[in-house]
């Protein structure tokens, strides 16, 4: 038989290794910025074009390169950065492969323009799918840009792979924050499609993080600081009450490397222990400076998983320093601001909330009225007399909507005087009152039908409605908008604003009005009805970290998603006690669903059990 092996063409060899080094225009990016980096500038200009997919340059006042360097650099295994395989293990660098530059070059258009500061011209490169296209003399200023046009060209396959334009800047973005955050020294820019995203000057690191994710930053960090043998230990917190529901900002950098780790990001947790409400997660912003000879830095370039020497030491440090950054915090403040320290809430009360007075101004009362006797409960129906000011003041204009809470939330009030306390939701009460539906463990609702029972799962049977409402919404545009009587300022980093926009049209489908898109802050004026204005925040947080994770494509699927992300926020949860009036209502609603025995993310809503089955339980 004919041998069969044949060494592949050194372009489709090119082309292959490429795929593996850059897999998106993130990648690009990051490994542009990490070599203007690793040659030493002060000031580094991302440019981007249609989320990189026609464009990613970065522009540099770096060291340059001779002529000679700046052709030998696009040559695989090209590098200036090690010389033997024991520099490996002193490694300063970020890149050391000598990979990126070629494999870049074999997939895309590419130039690049290069001047060390001592010579006095320049030289222009131009390099197309590997190939090298010209050389000229040139006339350029100190530093290296290199332009990165068409990514995947020549690879129709990989360029289809590519995601919507916010999917992909989104990973850029991800990409230049890290990057930005591990080098506050340097000053960074950032453009897409010719306008500034982010113009970053060079600071501290507590002022970069304040300056990546917005002004209102600054006074959720606390300080972490340590310093030991295996690791040297420094960055920022969020304080606990500004943790988000959704994995938010999270960072590790190890030597100034970005990298994940679930398991010391456990670490992490377990100092919060305590300290933050039911499935929030901590934002930290953690910068660790090992020994390179203690880290297995023989890792792939794209990935950003580390090896640690002694990674139960270091689990331990970052845990132990946490809470003490975090003890610090909670016991002196001053430590952290500059504030008189008699003005803050002792922390025993800081969670406390505040007492309402329970003040009683009778808007009936008429003192030449005969003495009529009040009655002793009342549903609802009435002007609730402990409510705001007499009939004629600006208050009452809203009376009628206070009343309408009250009849959902406080339906059987019993005595006007009576302390406000749990009692009002006493579920004895509620059970007596009603046959019809019936809730078991805050769990589930049993209801009879002709055959026998049903037992919805309350949380999906909601997710289900509400799920299927919001979808309807959505298509149809004709949800109803609750108007805020005073708009709500919420913060949020550039990137999430910049994805809030691209929802804005989906979003005002459902009913939230925005009235001021800012660069970190957002003006929300009106929110679906069924939205209170205290889930707001948790509902949007919920949307951008859904919408950063997956990645949807088409129309439908971004409505889809959206939808799922507003019904997993907003659906009632187990655990939580429901009146009759919610339970039946829910009955109905899930049963006037196009389908629904299952909820938005394919588990069953309910289930039946007919008089069989109970009869043959009894044989
Ligand atoms: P590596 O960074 O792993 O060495 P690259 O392919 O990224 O490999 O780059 C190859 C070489 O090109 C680098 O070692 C460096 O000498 C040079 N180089 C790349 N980008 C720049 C830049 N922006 N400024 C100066 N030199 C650069
Ligand atoms: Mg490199």
């Amino acid at each position: 038989m004919a041998d069969v092996i044949k060494l592949l063409p050194d372009h489709v060899a090119n082309q292959i290794a490429a795929g593996e080094v850059v897999q998106r225009p993130s990648s690009v990016v990051k490994e542009l910025l990490e070599n203007a980096i690793d040659a030493t500038a002060t000031e580094i200009k991302l440019i981007v074009k249609d989320a990189g997919k026609t464009l990613v340059q970065v522009i540099d006042n770096g060291a340059g390169m001779s002529a000679t360097d700046a052709r030998l650099s696009f040559e695989r295994h090209a590098t200036s950065k090690i010389t033997s395989a024991e520099d490996l293990f002193q490694l300063h660098t970020k890149g050391f492969r000598g990979e990126a530059l070629a494999s870049i070059a074999a997939i895309a258009h590419v130039e690049m323009n290069t001047r060390k500061e001592d010579d006095d011209v320049g030289v222009c490169i131009k390099i197309e799918g590997g190939k090298i296209i010209s050389q000229d003399v040139n006339v350029t200023p100190k530093g290296t840009s290199i332009a990165v046009k068409n990514l995947f060209f020549n690879i129709p396959a990989r360029r289809n792979f590519l995601k919507s334009d916010h999917v992909e800047l989104r990973h850029i973005i991800d990409e230049f924050h890290r990057v930005a955050l591990t080098h506050p020294d340097i000053q960074f820019e950032l453009y897409n499609n010719g306008s500034e995203v982010f113009s970053l000057p060079a600071t501290n690191i507590r002022q970069r993080i304040v300056h990546v994710f917005g002004s209102k930053t600054n006074e959720k960090l606390v300080p972490v600081e340590e310093d030991t043998e295996v690791v040297k230990l420094s960055g920022f917190v969020f304080k606990p009450e500004f943790s988000k529901k959704t994995r938010g900002e999270q960072f590790f950098f190890v030597n100034k490397r970005f990298i994940k780790s679930s398991y010391l990001n456990h670490a992490i947790s377990s100092a919060f222990e305590g300290l933050l409400k039911d499935q929030a997660h901590p934002s930290y912003f953690l910068y660790l400076d090992v020994k390179p000879s203690t880290i297995d830095i023989n890792i792939h370039p794209t990935k950003t998983e580390i090896k640690f020497d002694d990674e139960h030491t270091i689990y331990a440090i970052l845990r132990s320093a946490v809470k003490h950054g975090l003890g610090q915090f909670n016991v002196a403040p001053v430590l952290d601001f500059d504030r008189d320290p008699n003005l803050d809430t002792p922390y025993n009360y800081q969670d406390k909330k505040a007492d309402v007075p329970t003040i009683e101004v009778d808007a009936n009362f008429n003192p030449f009225e005969e003495d009529v006797k009040k009655p002793s409960s009342y549903s609802g129906f009435s002007t609730p007399s402990y409510k705001k000011g007499g009939a004629g003041s600006w208050e009452s204009l809203y009376a009628g909507l206070d009343e309408e809470q009250d009849q959902d939330d406080f339906s059987s009030i019993e005595l006007e005087s009576e302390e406000v306390t749990g009692s009002l939701f006493d579920e004895a009460a509620e059970e007596t009152t009603s046959a019809i539906t019936f809730q078991l463990q805050r769990k589930y609702i049993v209801t009879s039908i002709k055959s026998g029972m049903v037992i919805i799962d309350q949380s999906r049977a909601h997710q289900r409605v509400l799920y299927e409402q919001f979808l309807k919404d959505i298509t149809v545009k004709e949800a109803v908008s609750q108007q805020l009587l005073f708009p709500l300022n919420l913060n949020f980093s550039k990137s999430e604003i910049n994805l809030l926009k691209e929802l804005r049209e989906s979003l005002e489908s459902t009913g939230f009005m925005f009235s001021n898109f800012e660069d970190d802050s957002v003006e929300i004026s009106g929110v679906p009805v069924n939205v209170s204005e205290s889930e707001i925040g948790g509902v949007l947080d919920q949307l951008l970290s859904d919408f950063k994770e997956e990645v949807p494509e088409t129309g439908f699927s971004q409505t889809d998603l959206l939808a799922k992300t507003l019904c997993k926020t907003l659906s009632v949860r187990t655990g939580e006690p429901l009146n009759k009036v919610s339970q039946e209502a829910l009955v109905n609603n899930l049963f006037a669903c196009k389908e629904p025995h299952i909820s938005p993310f394919h588990r069953p809503t309910y289930v039946t059990m007919t008089a069989d089955d109970l009869d043959k339980k009894f044989i």
